[in-house]
């Protein structure tokens, strides 16, 4: 089977394609696909890929575009807001943009979400493409058309669905990642096996040490199957009504970390503790057994996540849980393990649960 290229589709017409390449050289060839030869072009980044990639990417460009034009904004979530997008509309005014023109996301989740968001609003609404360049982006927040902004503090607060044109992931991009954004990337890729696909978890497991090496192939394999996983699920429920939900596994306490630690630890890696405290959950309720339990958090510990300090009180966590979640009788929905590789949504999962979780995670207590 070629693993160079997934199809999205979306009410069984095929929407999209996601092509995995070891460079930026077959841009040209993609764009020209997309009639770039009569649309004017937007690359729209932030500060840290402008240094990295612009020019090359420009370069590839230029020769395939009517026009062509970049929009620079500072790097970090601290930019997605609609001051950016405000920013990015004046730009495209100025050049006379119309309906028919292009914008191309050329970074991050934080790029993608962005100009996912602006494309989808401007002039009701134009095409798009991504071109991620984190391990998170290439194997989750590109595909699914999700996007969106912050607002004030509130997260992703403003968007819309809005499907990009191509997802064009040139892997060597990661070369330049550091480490803890790679492993944020691996929060969700061990999320994805653990809900999705027992063969794909072994495939992580016997490739850990190629995978912390960052070896090309192996990572365009591994990011190959994070995307056929995601693409699935989006496919099955685009608009998020029933199977993406389980997409969250690991969220719930994931989430209430990453706000009790004020944001200090990035997503992926308050997703990658979240997940041990629902292996620990789905391991007590008698899904999984002990050995399936601990072999899955070692592999996750593997990757070398920061710990969670030891004076966290786990009540205060589990009180951040409910803020967050819809409640039903008392009792939040929570998305465990049905078996590895299967998740499950359950409304039975106990305070004292969630306590016991965290404090496992942070004791890493044996097991009885
Ligand atoms: P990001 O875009 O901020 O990138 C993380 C960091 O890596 C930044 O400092 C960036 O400058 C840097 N960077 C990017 N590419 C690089 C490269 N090749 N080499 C070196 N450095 C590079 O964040 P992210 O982790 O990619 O994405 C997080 C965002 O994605 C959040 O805003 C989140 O809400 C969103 N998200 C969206 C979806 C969705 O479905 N739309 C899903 C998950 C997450
Ligand atoms: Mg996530």
């Amino acid at each position: 089977m070629r693993k160079d290229r997934i199809t999205v589709h979306y009410e069984e017409k095929p929407i999209y394609d996601i092509v995995f390449e070891n460079s930026f050289d077959k841009l040209a060839e993609e764009l020209q696909l997309l009639d770039s030869k009569n649309r004017k072009v937007c690359i729209v980044t932030e500060t840290k890929v402008e240094s990295l990639y612009l020019e090359q990417v420009m370069k590839i460009m230029k020769p395939v575009c009517k026009e062509l034009i970049c929009f620079v904004f500072p790097e970090g979530e601290a930019s997605k807001n609609l001051d950016t997008v405000k920013d990015l509309y004046e730009k495209l005014i100025q050049y006379k943009f119309d309906r028919k023109d292009l914008l191309i996301a050329l970074g991050g989740g934080v790029t993608g979400d962005l100009t996912g968001f602006a494309a989808a609003t401007f002039l009701r609404g134009i095409d798009f493409i991504q071109i991620p360049t984190t391990l998170l982006s290439q194997v989750d927040s590109s595909i699914g058309g999700k996007t969106g902004v912050d607002f004030h503090a509130y997260k992703n607060m403003v968007g819309a669905f809005h499907m990009p044109k191509l997802v064009y992931i040139n892997v060597n991009t990661l070369s330049t990642l550091p480490d803890r954004e790679f492993n944020c990337g691996l929060g969700e890729i061990i999320k994805h096996g653990l809900i999705k696909s027992k063969n794909y978890l072994d495939f992580i497991k016997e490739n850990r040490e190629k995978i912390k090496n960052r070896v090309p192939e192996i990572l365009k394999e591994l990011i190959y199957g994070s995307c056929m996983i995601k693409k699935a699920v989006v496919e099955r429920d685009p608009k998020e009504q029933g199977e993406r939900a389980m997409l969250n596994f690991g969220h719930t306490l994931g989430h209430a970390i990453e706000k009790k630690m004020d944001f200090s630890m990035l997503h992926g890696e308050c997703v990658a503790l979240g997940s041990i405290t629902a292996l620990f959950i789905s391991y007590q309720m008698g899904r999984i057994t002990k050995e399936e339990y601990e072999e899955n958090r070692k592999l996750i510990e593997w990757f070398d996540y920061p710990s969670l300090p030891d004076n966290i009180i786990p009540s205060e966590l589990v009180e951040i849980t409910k803020v967050d979640k819809k409640m039903e009788n008392g009792y939040i929905k929570f998305i465990i393990l049905k078996e590895i590789g299967e998740a499950e949504i359950v409304k039975t999962v106990t305070d004292d649960l969630m306590k016991e979780a965290v404090t496992c995670l942070i004791q890493d207590v044996s097991l009885s």
